[in-house]
């Protein structure tokens, strides 16, 4: 498909215009990031699989009554998906204790967390991403009370189905970051769903199959990405 300008290039995607006003594409590159941008390197085919990852779990999404931005998948690495204003505030949902929230409070990896936990982080480069409560989101009006228990309502629905499917695919789904947009005055889940923006651990040996594994020298990144990818889309 023909791309028109480029509108935004972040760590890992392009967004370019499409002919259609309604429609953006979203180019997935190999590029990965770590540690707001300190660590970068190459994970050769994640652009590809992360696309193809992304249209499964939106598709999945969609069937049951979630909405999307997705459109359509053009070519490996390419999605055409809806124009949306995307909402400054990172959605992390975690099901299980890793990464940032073990460090800051102290917590011990893998311990379960019932019911799940919803957290905001300001989506925001230049502070690093900062956690914040809901008074900050209206303090600093990035989205408003009624929007932001919308976001929360979605985030949980999208964790009550990926869940059991993940589950079903020998992998524990620990925790996950989500972006939502606005389009026509209507939030609707934005940005990807990939091994980047989840954290997956094989049910058997607990390993991690995601960006855990670039993050933290773990070796044999390629070869869990792939295997992501098998098991989502089979
Ligand atoms: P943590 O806060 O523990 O570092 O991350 C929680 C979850 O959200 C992990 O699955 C992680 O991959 C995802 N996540 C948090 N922030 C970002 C981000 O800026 N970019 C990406 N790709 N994923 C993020």
């Amino acid at each position: 498909m023909t791309a028109g300008a480029l509108i935004y290039e972040g760590k890992a995607k392009k967004i370019f215009t499409t002919a259609h006003a309604d429609h953006v594409l979203q180019y997935f590159k190999d590029d990965a990031t770590a540690f707001n941008a300190q660590k970068r390197g190459t994970i050769a085919e994640k652009g590809i699989i992360n696309n193809k990852v992304s249209e499964c779990l939106f598709r999945l999404l969609e069937q049951q009554g979630v909405p999307t931005h997705f459109v359509e998948r053009k070519s490996d690495r390419e999605m055409l998906t809806k124009k949306v204003a995307i909402v400054p505030v990172e959605v992390v949902v975690r099901n299980v204790v890793a990464g940032s929230l073990a460090k800051r409070l102290g917590l011990k990896e893998g311990e379960a967390i019932r019911p799940p936990i919803v957290e905001w982080y300001y989506k925001n480069d230049a502070l690093g991403d900062p956690l914040i409560a809901d008074e900050h989101v209206r303090l600093l009006k990035l989205a408003t009370p009624e929007q932001l228990a919308e976001i929360k309502r979605l985030a949980l629905k999208v964790d009550e189905i990926l869940q059991p499917f993940f589950a079903d695919r020998r992998m524990i789904l620990v925790d996950f970051k989500l972006e939502f947009g606005l389009h026509n005055g209507r939030l609707i889940l934005a940005d990807e769903i990939s091994p980047d923006t989840c954290r997956f651990w094989d049910a058997g040996t607990k390993e991690s199959m995601d960006k855990d594994r670039f993050r933290k020298d773990l070796g044999r990144i390629e070869e869990a990405y792939q295997e992501v990818l098998k098991r989502v889309c089979g």
